[in-house]
């Protein structure tokens, strides 16, 4: 079929609110109080950072919380001077699997401020917003340290 007629763009609005569950309000609830919660794993004893009802690898269920350090070492990123739809923040960003202190996976997150020195092994820092609301954004971003 040939395109016979005009295209037009539009963006279609789709509002909802979905429930975030037990292990991630509470997760959330940590944030508000300026706190990076993880779940222990009762088998292995990793620290699962957020915090996950079930260890991914033991398969069993992780009831202990535990607070990670707001500090940690970029494991990988990726950096974007790009606009786009849906973009989380101004300016120059990168998006970061840290490993926080204490904690036994990576938790990806953005990292902002200075980003010369912006590497793999690169220790950093949470930043909190000033006003909080248990939402993963309460951490503005990582800071190089
Ligand atoms: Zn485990």
């Amino acid at each position: 079929m040939s395109k016979d007629f005009k295209t037009m763009a539009k963006i279609i609005e789709l509002p909802h609110q979905y429930g975030a569950g037990k292990t991630y309000t509470a997760f959330f609830n940590g944030l508000r109080a300026g706190k990076i919660m993880g779940t222990k794993c009762p088998e292995c004893g990793k620290v699962l950072v957020p915090g996950r009802s079930m260890c991914p690898t033991c398969h069993v269920a992780c009831d202990e919380w535990v607070e990670v350090k707001q500090k940690g070492t970029i494991v990988s990123w990726t950096r974007t001077d790009k606009d786009f739809f849906g973009k989380p923040c101004e300016g120059t960003y990168a998006a970061a699997l840290i490993r926080l202190d204490g904690a036994g996976c990576d938790f990806l997150h953005l990292v902002g401020g200075n980003l010369k020195k912006l590497k793999s092994g690169a220790k950093v820092q949470a930043v909190w917003n000033d006003e909080k609301k248990g939402h993963m954004l309460d951490i503005k971003y990582f800071e190089l340290v």
